[in-house]
């Protein structure tokens, strides 16, 4: 079949997610909740009770309030209070109750966005992005198929130990959104243009409410930034060693940046990792029906989409990042890469790839694969296609098969290059083929201008053909 599609799969790269997984770990919202619950002796304690028999008349109280859509949930509380303090309830008992009531809610809204994939088709079918009425009514009563629940939390980063507490927390929190119709239906509508509940809230759904709760944390300072990208950090034979990744406060205020851009809707000031400040704009594309889409378009105009599989607290971190990354490139070059994905399953083979139909990457396993070095990588294969000479139609296609593959998918002149420079090839992985030697040497371009004249200097020494390419590319000359 004449198709002209390219695909270009990326070795695994054998790197350890230890760190990463911790600091991922549960941000202190969750904690608050653990620490309400733990503190009183009502049903918040033991999260298989809550919703039998044993359930207090205060919270049962507070639930009936909490679910009357006819008050906006900011005042259920307070006019629950005021009744009960007339049943004579004293006020420290009634703003712990409070606080707790927030700190279930918190919890089941957290649980519903980091384990997602756990509550979308509990039973098995397949993932679809939509969480159903159903699927948390069949996670409620424990209907689920448990061994694949306790493989997916362990690819979320869950402890052997924690699976079976984690499991039972889940199902809590399942049974606690199902009898709050009102927490339900504001998430059924929070992405849908329409504004009508039909029982299925979607992941995009989950990320949008989710990014306006976590823009007041940010704002206040109170949300843990997300887990720093895994670098590695060097390329030989050339000495350059730094790890460029950013620091908590840096990553703390972009993702900040991010949130704002996208609950907004208007463009916001956003500093990279270099100190380069642009002006983004970060939307979230309504009614997708699934999973959460963004749109990052910069000063130069062009629109780059993200489709994410991935939860909205991973998505704030993930959009940093390529926030981060893409600004760092020219702007001439920013439209060799039209669309980004994020998919939570790993591949056997691939950290991501690059697809040059359609000029997109995808990221495999989460974010795990996501940090400067792969992205600059993949974003070279977009480039290379761009400046092979070849058009991408089919004419292209055809260029393509009677050129051989010498030259394609890599700048005009690589081939020669390669055999003019004195040193071997900048890494293994650079001597599966042209197209990923270009795609290297391009990482570890980028890397050198993050480090400085010295670095620069030093690729141009080992590698002076090649580094000439690569300089006029990125200069646009
Ligand atoms: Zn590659």
């Amino acid at each position: 079949m004449l198709e002209p599609t390219k695909i270009v799969k990326e070795a695994v790269l054998k790197r350890t997610h230890g760190s990463s997984v911790g600091q991922a770990g549960k941000p202190s919202i969750s904690q608050a909740a653990q620490r309400a619950a733990g503190a009183s002796g009502a049903s918040g304690a033991n999260p298989t009770k809550t919703g039998s028999t044993s359930e207090s008349r205060s919270q049962t109280e507070i639930r009936r309030a909490a679910s009357d859509p006819s008050t906006p949930s900011n005042n259920k509380i307070g006019g629950l209070l005021k009744g009960l303090q007339i049943w004579g309830f004293d006020e420290a008992t009634l703003s712990e109750l409070a606080e707790r009531e927030q700190a279930a809610e918190n919890q089941a809204l957290e649980d519903l966005d980091k384990y997602g994939d756990l509550f979308d088709n509990p039973r098995g079918g397949g993932r679809d992005g939509i969480i159903s009425t159903n699927d948390l009514k069949a996670f409620s009563e424990g209907n689920f198929n448990r061994d694949a629940a306790r493989n997916q939390l362990v690819n979320l980063g869950v402890a052997e130990a924690d699976l079976d507490t984690t499991l039972d927390r889940l199902t809590e929190s399942a049974s606690y959104l199902l009898k709050n119709e009102d927490v339900l239906d504001r998430l059924d509508v929070a992405n849908d243009r329409s504004n009508r509940t039909d029982g299925r809230i979607s992941r995009g759904d989950i990320s949008r409410e989710v990014f306006q709760r976590q823009l007041e944390q940010a704002r206040n300072g109170e949300l843990p930034p997300g887990p720093p990208a895994d670098n590695r950090g060097g390329y030989a034979p050339t000495v350059i060693t730094r790890n460029s990744e950013r620091t908590p406060e840096v990553i703390a205020q972009q993702e900040l940046a991010i949130l704002e851009a996208v609950n907004s809707g208007k463009p916001v000031s956003f500093t990279n990792a270099n100190g380069h400040t642009e002006e983004l704009t970060v939307r979230q594309i309504q009614n997708t029906g699934g999973n959460a889409v963004y749109e990052i378009t910069g000063a130069d105009g062009h629109t780059m989409r993200i489709e994410s599989e991935l939860g909205a607290s991973e998505n704030r971190t993930a959009l940093a990042r390529l926030a981060d990354y893409y600004t760092q490139f020219p702007e001439h070059l920013r439209d060799s890469v039209n669309k980004i994905e994020f998919r939570r399953e790993p591949d056997d083979t691939a950290a991501a790839a690059f697809y040059s139909s359609g000029d997109r990457i995808v990221f495999y396993n989460g974010l795990r694969n996501l940090n400067e070095e792969v992205f600059d990588h993949e974003f070279a294969h977009g480039i290379g296609y761009e400046n092979d000479g070849l058009g991408e139609d089919v004419l292209g296609y055809i260029g393509r098969i009677f050129t051989g593959s010498a030259g394609e998918g890599t700048p005009k002149g690589w081939t020669e290059a390669i055999a003019a420079d004195p040193e071997p090839r900048i890494s293994d992985y650079a001597n599966t083929n042209i197209k990923e030697d270009f795609a290297e040497c391009w990482a570890a371009y980028m890397e050198a201008r993050d480090n400085g004249p010295e670095a620069l200097a030093k690729l141009e020494e080992a590698y002076p053909a090649r580094y000439a390419i690569m300089d006029e590319l990125y200069h646009g000359a």
